[in-house]
């Protein structure tokens, strides 16, 4: 059985965030640096008390590397040590951050947790319904959409969604380029802004960039066009940062 959950995977990480925010002291939008590994060690840990291991050898599954994994009863999180902090992988980040999401949402269940990269993509709904809220809380942990938001119209000086409309000419910032592809587009708006996000792989950024509704792709009916609609979710209401202006 499906156990409902009384907040959304989104809100609890905005309240991780919250706690993570008044720890630091930070006062404005600017001052915020997402590091998922200090937010284990400043929030997480004293919260939850999950212990973490970052070298560990998890092995294969199907084939697949498994780079992830939660043991809830044992209140333990293990990372595998191909992407442990020395070795400087991007995805560490976000295998933390969906890890921590398990340990957080998913403490009432005897779960056996394993996270597989090619798993890992927030567009295929037939993924299981605790690897989405993981990987909803994940997102928003690491890129909140209204953190998102502000570093993108810094970055861009807009509060415009940016529009593909096939290979053309786009103005980006002062310049003029050409952009052959979606991802392309996605890629080039993505990668200033992974410095403030965890460092995590440009790739990823490019992808939430297209689920939060950064960029649209005109040249796809509305409907194919975007999960997120984030503007309209009606957690972002009451989920809103305290104390920071
Ligand atoms: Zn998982």
């Amino acid at each position: 059985m499906v156990k409902i959950f009384s907040f959304a995977p989104e809100e609890k990480a905005t309240q991780c965030l919250n706690i993570y925010i008044a720890e630091k002291g930070w006062k404005s939008m600017g001052d915020i640096v997402i590091d998922a590994q200090d937010i284990y060690d400043c929030v997480f840990y004293p919260v939850c008390e999950f212990r973490l291991i970052n070298d560990a050898n998890l092995g294969y599954e199907n084939g697949e590397k498994i780079l992830g994994k939660t043991i809830i009863t044992d209140k333990l999180i293990l990372i595998d040590s191909s992407i442990s902090p020395h070795t400087n992988d991007r995805r560490y980040p976000m295998t933390l951050a969906h890890e921590m999401g398990h340990a957080f949402l998913h403490t009432e269940r005897d779960l056996y947790l394993q996270y597989i990269p090619s798993k890992h993509h927030i567009n295929e709904m037939e993924h299981d319904l605790n690897e989405l809220h993981a990987d909803s809380f994940a997102e928003t942990l690491i890129a909140h959409p209204d953190l998102l938001r502000y570093r993108f119209d810094q970055q861009y000086k807009t509060c415009n969604i940016f529009s593909y409309n096939g290979p053309d000419f786009y103005f980006i910032n002062e310049g003029k380029e050409h952009i052959p592809t979606l991802k392309d587009f996605s890629l080039r708006l993505a990668k200033p802004l992974t410095k403030y996000f965890s460092n995590i792989p440009v790739e990823t950024m490019a992808e939430i960039l297209q689920n939060f509704c950064f960029i649209i792709d005109k040249t796809v009916k509305p409907k194919q066009r975007c999960m997120g609609e984030y503007m309209n979710q009606d957690w972002k209401s009451k989920a809103m940062f305290k104390n920071v202006k």
